[in-house]
């Protein structure tokens, strides 16, 4: 959500930060802007409403010269979308020039406060009150730049990662962090600043990763130094990133989207390798087997996450439950951090979230933390608040995910339940052994099945034709698919903007059946499982009141054609582990109606990739 790039060395500083704003382009916002110090020392500032383009358009033929400068993409959360509410903000006297990813809580008082002191606010944001403080407390109590950063953000509730300039000295930034990302890049006599590594691995893997309320300070010459408010240099240390550029490349898809769903046999490869040995034989989660201890004596496991993640929970819930005899429950993070939730010192509280960013659920870590309960992260983005912040925890190595909506990133998360929950009911002696084998066989069969199921690409883009004008969907599953049911409802929601609603499938009767009608499409998960003929009485009482049925079934059965009006035939597979195949064909199709309806597939409108506000 919303992205920071700033920029000083020798090389000019414009175009490194527009394409580290492209970079980060991803994340979802709704406005950018940049500031640059020139040779004269005045400070330039130009800011866009809409895409990182427009703010090109409107700059290219200005002074963008400097080799110092900051650069923004914003995703409001404080007054509406416009060119002033864009970023950098300046303070009063125009000396200074912020730009903020996050929210200032107590924006209001700061803003009184300073308004009773004769400032006089521009925008509408929250952020300008931060600047606005900086430039009065350097000001009034005649100090450095970094002191007043360090002076204003001990008044500032709420959570930030802020850079800021100054007219007049070309040759220093100051940076600082609060519960939203910030990724120091260390090159040749040259730094980086990003929300995440995507825009600094291009110009070095060097990297640093600030904590909460640490103050980092750029000056041009100097090794970078790291202070808190009280101006305690705090040790810090320079990690080495390895992520490869083409792998943020579209590589000849037309969508990010496309490539990641196009990804998924590849990244299950990847999220399994090492865990699984050779002899598929044996899974070990390495997270899990030094913490042995804490799952055997687990009196329960707590899944907090929140979207997507939230749906690849509810899988694992089903598979602990199932595998290990261990009560699961899943929860909203964004509801559990303000429930007082009971949490007891022996549950385990596993945080979900594909950035490791997800503010809701890096608040739920921190309270479950508190409690005393044992926090395991499930993560995509290695060095990412969320891993830093748990005991332990498991990467689901699936690469960089650009496209807002999730794909690989969902098939990752429920791969890695699926080894947690296999590796715990090994250890606790609650699986069958022949059952643990078999299951371990499907899992690495997994990824030849999402290729054949990547081969119907091109019924399922037909079909997509038939339904794009359809103003709503149903969703119907069961048993380990009706996380699926709800997860493909989403996808549609997200990019292509259809009202769309996941259900288990026999609650249909319960009430949403009033909603069935000839005009009604139900997306209904029928694989053969342990439940499968109930499903398939659930989807004729929709056809009854007919409804349009899209039925996914194992290749095959030719029982459900009889009544659907589309079949599409899935390969076989353990019902534990369908889900990872039937997620496939529902994010063809939210795809294809989504690019039907000419939606930006990979950047739709008010989403952000990382939820990095509350
Ligand atoms: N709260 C700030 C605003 O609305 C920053 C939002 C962001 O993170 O982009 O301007």
């Amino acid at each position: 959500m919303c992205g920071i790039v700033g920029y000083m060395g020798c090389q000019q500083a414009y175009p490194i930060l527009i394409k580290g704003l492209h970079r980060l382009e991803y994340r979802g916002y709704d406005s950018a802007g940049i500031a640059l110090i020139d040779s004269n020392n005045e400070l330039n500032i130009y800011k866009a409403k809409g895409k990182v383009a427009n703010l090109e358009h409107f700059a290219d033929s200005k002074n963008i010269s400097g080799t110092i400068g900051i650069a923004h993409t914003r995703w409001a959360t404080h007054g509406e979308p416009n060119d002033t509410n864009a970023h950098p903000h300046v303070s009063q006297t125009g000396s200074l020039a912020l730009i903020h990813n996050g929210i200032i809580e107590n924006y209001a008082v700061l803003k009184k406060y300073l308004q009773d002191r004769g400032v006089v606010f521009r925008s509408e944001t929250d952020t300008e009150v931060l600047v606005q403080l900086i430039g009065y407390l350097q000001q009034t109590n005649n100090c450095d730049l970094c002191t007043a950063v360090q002076q204003a953000l001990r008044e500032v509730v709420g959570a930030y990662a802020i850079a800021v300039i100054e007219k007049g000295n070309p040759d220093q930034i100051i940076a600082a962090r609060k519960s939203s990302p910030l990724v120091i890049g260390i090159g040749e006599g040259e730094f980086f600043i990003a929300s995440d590594a995507t825009p600094i691995v291009e110009h070095t893997q060097q990297v640093i990763y600030p904590n909460d309320e640490e103050i980092v300070v750029i000056r041009r010459g100097e090794p970078l130094k790291i202070v808190n408010f009280e101006n305690i240099e705090h040790p810090h240390q320079i990690k080495h990133i390895d992520m490869d550029i083409s792998q943020l490349e579209k590589g000849g898809y037309p969508h990010f989207m496309l490539k990641e769903i196009y990804e998924q046999p590849q990244t299950l490869i990847d999220c399994i390798r090492g865990r699984i040995n050779p002899e598929g034989t044996d899974v070990i989660l390495s997270g899990v087997m030094d913490n042995k201890e804490r799952f055997l004596n687990a009196r329960r496991i707590i899944i907090a996450a929140c979207g997507t993640s939230w749906h690849a929970a509810l899988i694992g819930e089903h598979l602990i439950e199932e595998l290990c005899r261990i009560p699961v429950e899943v929860e909203y993070a964004s509801e559990f951090r303000y429930r007082n939730p009971v949490i007891y010192p022996d549950d385990v509280v596993i945080a979900i979230s594909q950035s490791g960013e997800t503010a809701d659920t890096l608040a739920a870590v921190e309270i479950a933390k508190k409690q005393g309960a044992f926090i395991y992260g499930i993560c995509n983005v290695i060095g990412s608040s969320i891993p830093r912040a748990t005991d332990s925890g498991s990467y689901i190595h699936v690469g960089p995910e650009i496209g807002v909506a999730s794909t690989k990133a969902f098939t990752g998360q429920v791969t890695v339940l699926s080894m947690l929950a296999l590796t715990i009911a090994k250890l606790k002696n609650s699986i069958d052994p022949q059952l643990y084998r078999k299951l371990l066989g499907e899992l690495r069969s997994i990824p030849q099945r999402m290729e054949e199921t990547l081969k119907l690409d091109a019924p399922i883009r037909e079909l997509s034709k038939i339904f794009t004008y359809a103003r709503n969907f149903i969703y119907l599953g069961r048993g380990y698919n009706y996380p699926v049911a709800l997860e493909g409802a989403l996808k549609l929601k997200e990019i292509s903007y259809i009202h769309a609603e996941g259900y288990p499938a026999a609650e249909m009767k319960h009430g949403p059946i009033a909603l069935i009608d000839e005009e009604m499409p139900v997306v209904a998960i029928a694989t053969t499982d342990s439940i499968y003929e109930k499903t398939i009485s659930n989807i004729q009482e929709i056809k009854a009141r007919k409804g349009r049925i899209i039925a996914l079934v194992t290749r095959g059965n030719h029982e459900v054609a009889r009544f659907a009006d589309s079949v599409i035939e899935l390969p076989e597979t353990d019902e534990r582990l369908a889900p990872l195949i039937a997620a496939i064909p529902l994010q063809l199709l939210a795809y294809y109606i989504a690019v039907n309806k000419g939606r930006d597939v990979d950047q739709p409108r008010n989403l952000a990739k990382s939820v990095t506000v509350e």
